[in-house]
């Protein structure tokens, strides 16, 4: 497969390039694949649907085909993925897609896992070790630091916002030692983002470490993520049959997000056939995206801090990408976006519990609470011209090309749960009484003792650190 760069399409590398460079350094651009190869009709077709590493192979072959083997790929699979994504349904029309049953307990273990495996890959010919840099807000810090521990010839730098993330998520990315390094930095996560770009495009530094990045701006934890789309969406479409007797069901794929590297993989299952009519994009009030949806105009900003903290992403990376792939106008038919304040996402946690009897962490609560109002006649109100205000939280006034399959009650929802609700304890526990179940991996991270090195909000001084401690 040849990759091309969202700012200038004249650029073609290879999965190699694209995986270990992380971004075009001479455009600021993204790497995106130049086609997105349909999967073969028999799996798509196949009932009961393929196994989650099946899928998960037949999507992966043509982004590496003649730079990795298949037998390579296969173990690459394997080793990454010792855990599956789990398919809940919540009543007739609506399902959980349980992302959180890897190490981390996020979803991003699905992209680092396969990431962390495709440059130790691609690393072992070369005799200097790759420093990767990511900055995080939450999840991806404990993602990447686990998904690379230990593995020799990288090196991990990770950046959070000092005291914007939770403690358990603190724990999960300041106890690494070794290879593994995090420093908190005294500002938001869009500044750490920015001291990472910054350092990217330093030509004196890459002349003296070999960087590469691991946030959602890296086409190897992008791909990955497209898996789970695939294999729920066949599961979901097959099981239809006996949950509700909707034959051919409308899909709608509901995604909590933040930088978008979620729904962009989403995007790319569609494109390789997944049976998939369309998506919600689920903000907290970091409202970017469905403003831009709103209005026309984007405009990045500031970050809010939400109890939703993992999407408190006000610019958004993978904007980018999505506008390489679709107009304002096709986003518009494919997309409901919704957004949600903090009493909101209590609201939701607190409704979802109350008619379903699930505990959903507040990531996911933003994305029942937008199919939840959406089959609840929020969408048939936007068909009728109701105009919703997108100033107010909920869904924003276009209506995507599946509103009638939602109003004919043919539309069935699957909502990604990003993250286990055991993270967010304290915020769960507001909202519904309780706190939820803490897994085994959970409560022995917290036992850890705490490496993290404090930082200024400077780049220069980043670079020194950064030099100093190679
Ligand atoms: C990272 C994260 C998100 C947002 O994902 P994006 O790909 O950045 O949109 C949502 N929920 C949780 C729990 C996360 O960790």
């Amino acid at each position: 497969m040849i990759y091309t760069d969202t700012r200038d399409s004249s650029v073609k590398v290879t999965f190699k390039q694209a995986v270990m460079g992380g971004m075009n350094p001479a455009t600021g651009g993204l790497y995106m694949p130049l086609s997105f190869p349909k999967l073969e009709s028999c799996l798509l077709n196949k009932d009961p649907a393929p196994s989650f590493r099946d899928v998960a192979f037949n999507m992966a072959k043509p982004y590496v085909e003649g730079e990795i083997p298949d037998n390579d790929l296969v173990s690459l699979i394997q080793d990454a993925y010792p855990f599956q994504p789990k398919i809940v349904p919540l009543d007739s029309i609506s399902y959980v897609l349980e992302l959180f049953h890897g190490p981390t307990c996020a979803f991003k273990d699905f992209g680092a896992r396969f990431m962390a495996r495709a440059m130790s890959y691609f690393n072992k010919s070369e005799d200097t070790p790759l420093h990767i840099l990511v900055a995080t807000s939450g999840d991806t810090g404990s993602a990447v630091g686990s998904a690379f521990h230990g593995v020799s010839g990288l090196d991990v730098t990770i950046l959070y916002p000092d005291g914007k993330i939770s403690p358990l998520q603190e724990k999960q990315l300041s106890t690494f030692t070794g290879n593994v390094r995090a420093l908190k930095v005294k500002g938001t996560f869009d500044d750490c983002q920015k001291l990472v770009k910054t350092a990217f495009t330093d030509d004196e530094l890459r002349k003296k470490l070999r960087l590469s990045s691991a946030n959602s701006i890296n086409i190897a934890r992008l791909l990955p993520q497209s898996f789970y789309y695939m294999y729920a969406s066949l599961v979901v479409r097959n099981r239809c049959a006996l949950d509700n007797k909707i034959s051919n069901p409308s899909i709608i794929m509901v995604v909590p997000s933040g930088n978008f590297g979620n729904l962009t993989s989403g995007l790319i299952a569609k494109e390789m056939g997944a049976p998939i009519a369309g998506f919600t994009a689920a903000t907290n009030s970091n409202r970017t995206i469905p403003d831009w949806i709103a209005t026309g105009d984007y405009n990045a900003r500031p970050s809010v801090e939400t109890f939703a903290n993992a999407m408190d992403v006000g610019a958004p990376s993978n904007y980018e990408r999505i506008k390489a792939m679709y107009t304002l106008e096709t986003v518009r038919s494919l997309f409901a976006s919704y957004w949600q304040n903090n009493e909101g996402i209590i609201a939701g946690i607190k409704s979802c519990n109350d008619k379903t009897g699930y505990i959903i962490d507040p990531h996911g609560a933003i994305g029942w609470s937008a199919w939840n109002d959406i089959r609840n006649g929020a969408m048939e109100q936007l068909m009728n011209g109701q105009k919703n205000d997108f100033n107010v939280p909920g869904l924003t006034p276009n209506v995507p090309v599946w509103a009638q399959a939602v109003k004919d009650k043919k539309a069935v929802g699957i909502i990604l749960e990003t993250a286990s609700p055991a993270k967010f304890g304290s915020i769960v526990k507001d909202a519904i009484g309780k706190e939820p179940p803490m897994p085994s991996r959970l409560g022995q991270v917290m036992r850890l003792p705490d490496m993290a090195v404090s930082m200024e909000n400077d780049y220069n001084m980043f670079k020194d650190w950064l030099l100093a401690n190679r």
